[in-house]
């Protein structure tokens, strides 16, 4: 979808203005029910599209390559996303519109993490990715809402404005990246960034009914994203289609000398493998996974996915990943422990907020205090507690090496299977407030996704059915830098479902 829009725009059959204005009349519309967008940057993406279209008219009259290559088209001071030999300034996403999570840095646009302490934060960079994006012709619409500081699975943590589920408006859309999922499902925008530590991408792809990627940590540059967990946090792109998901990823991963974790890794056209068979793939599908604490329907759901891959011929058995149970205790070490040292530095004194308080100590409790919600408070509180002295070694260091463990299972099943497949999240769209005053049964919401991120590895969310009309995802998991088996075998079962009924709800409305 988005390949041939670009193709549009470059041809001059389509105006990328026009696209611009369209995705903002839609927004206009719908948004003021939905709550996607914390920061619309309208009046300069229609600048830049109109200064795409003026571009490639005047090359198409001269009759020279229309295309993003036109040194106007490419990012301020370069592309420095072509460091990873990705294909970064050729125009892959010329005049594609796209929506921005808020953790992630542009440059004169705000950027608040949905946090009171970050209100009013105009950062004077942007992240590798958006700078990549921009140098591929993407024109950024605006900075999406999200769960405070990434921390949530239901976009109520924002301290501004819940995001409703397009599908179902008394719903969460899912978090942490609710903004991002949920304007792509609504058709706002063709595809938005998000970040994933826990889940945060696939998640609310999989409760809005919409595609999420979690890349291999190192293969997309964290440069610009603002830390929540750093040795699992990963940034990742929100799609319609398979398709749209792999075009994305060309443009964001490779390396980048300013992110130390990025990987070295050379990058593949990940669209050259779709529409690739699958025939005699082997998938492993965890039993910890479909057992106790998964809704019927999801269940249900997954198993038919599961029937569909057996008919294109893969080999589908049952597996274990024994250590899968500590997951979630080790995710709520390891990750708040992250979190109180990345979050040490908004003191009111660098960033957004202060709050006066008399003396120095004075004014650091009371910006933190009255800057900070309630969710991340509490995860500060839980990092110190694992982090101090007398408990470092009962925490931390015990979730790290249980951490390890999780790892070693995942290595395990991919010596025997060349992908994994489970459900998403273990229920459907849960309804707004349901959870709030819960947070354990807010952090089961992410159960399924967790173990994935501890281990590094890549792993996607597609829709693959409903139950009781709201969508259901599924997960496909690979090895590290095994990204291309997973958009393989995502776009098989995409294309072997096309004319399912559960898949025509989701294309109202676009
Ligand atoms: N929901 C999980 C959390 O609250 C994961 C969030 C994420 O991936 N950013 O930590």
């Amino acid at each position: 979808m988005i390949a041939e829009t670009a193709a549009a725009i470059r041809r001059g059959e389509l105006r990328a203005r026009e696209l611009v204005e369209s995705c903002l009349s839609r927004i206009a519309s719908l948004d003021a029910l939905l709550g996607c967008f914390l920061t619309l940057d309208g009046e300069r993406a229609l600048e830049r599209a109109g200064h795409i279209d003026e571009e490639l008219a005047r090359a198409r009259q001269h009759g020279g390559r229309a295309a993003g290559g036109t040194g106007g088209l490419k990012a301020r001071g370069g592309a420095p996303g072509a460091s990873g030999g990705n294909q970064a300034g050729d125009g892959l996403l010329l005049g594609i519109p796209y929506a921005c999570k808020d953790n992630i840095c542009t440059r004169g646009v705000p950027t608040t993490c949905a946090s009171r302490i970050l209100e009013g934060y105009v950062p004077p960079y942007s992240a590798t990715v958006v700078e990549g994006l921009e140098a591929a012709g993407a024109v950024l619409l605006g900075k999406t809402n999200m769960d405070e500081f990434a921390m949530g699975s239901s976009g109520e943590n924002s301290a501004f404005f819940p995001t409703r589920n397009p599908r179902d408006t008394t719903r969460v859309p899912g978090g942490s990246s609710s903004g991002s999922a949920a304007a792509v499902a609504a058709g706002l925008v063709p595809f938005a960034l998000g970040s994933d530590t826990g889940g945060s991408v696939r998640q609310p792809a999989s409760f809005c009914g919409v595609v999420g990627f979690k890349p291999t940590y190192g293969r997309v540059s964290r440069y610009g994203l603002v830390a929540f967990a750093s040795s699992l946090d990963q940034i990742g792109p929100l799609t319609a289609t398979v398709e749209d998901c792999a075009l994305v990823m060309e443009v964001l991963a490779g390396h980048d000398p300013r992110d130390a974790t990025s990987a070295d890794v050379p990058v593949p056209a990940y669209r050259e493998v779709l529409g690739r068979e699958v025939r005699g793939m082997k998938l492993g599908v965890p039993r910890e996974y479909m057992g106790e604490g998964i809704e019927p329907g999801v269940r249900e759901a997954v198993e038919a996915a599961l029937r569909v891959f057996e008919d294109l011929g893969c080999v589908v058995e049952e597996c274990s990943l024994p250590h899968t149970e500590y997951a979630l205790a080790v995710y709520y070490l390891v990750a708040p422990a992250e979190a109180s040292s990345n979050l040490a530095r908004y003191d009111g004194v660098r960033y957004g907020l202060r709050v006066e308080g008399g003396d120095i100590t004075g004014m650091y409790s009371h910006t933190r205090r009255q800057g900070f919600g309630a969710e991340v408070r509490r995860r500060i509180m839980l990092g110190t507690y694992a982090l101090s002295a007398g408990y470092y070694d009962a925490y931390y260091l015990k979730a790290q090496k249980v951490r390890t463990l999780v790892k070693r299972d995942f290595e395990q099943a991919f010596s025997r299977y060349d992908l994994l497949v489970a459900p998403t999240s273990p229920t459907v769209a849960f309804r707004l407030g349901e959870r709030t005053e819960d947070p354990l049964s807010m952090y089961m919401a992410d159960v399924c996704t967790i173990p994935v991120n501890l281990a590094g590895i890549p792993a996607i969310s597609i829709p693959c059915g409903e139950e009781a009309g709201l969508p259901v995802g599924l997960q496909i998991m690979g090895p590290p830098f095994a990204e291309s088996t997973i958009l393989q075998a995502a776009h098989a079962f995409e294309r072997a479902t096309v004319g399912a009924s559960w898949r025509r709800r989701g294309g109202e409305g676009r």
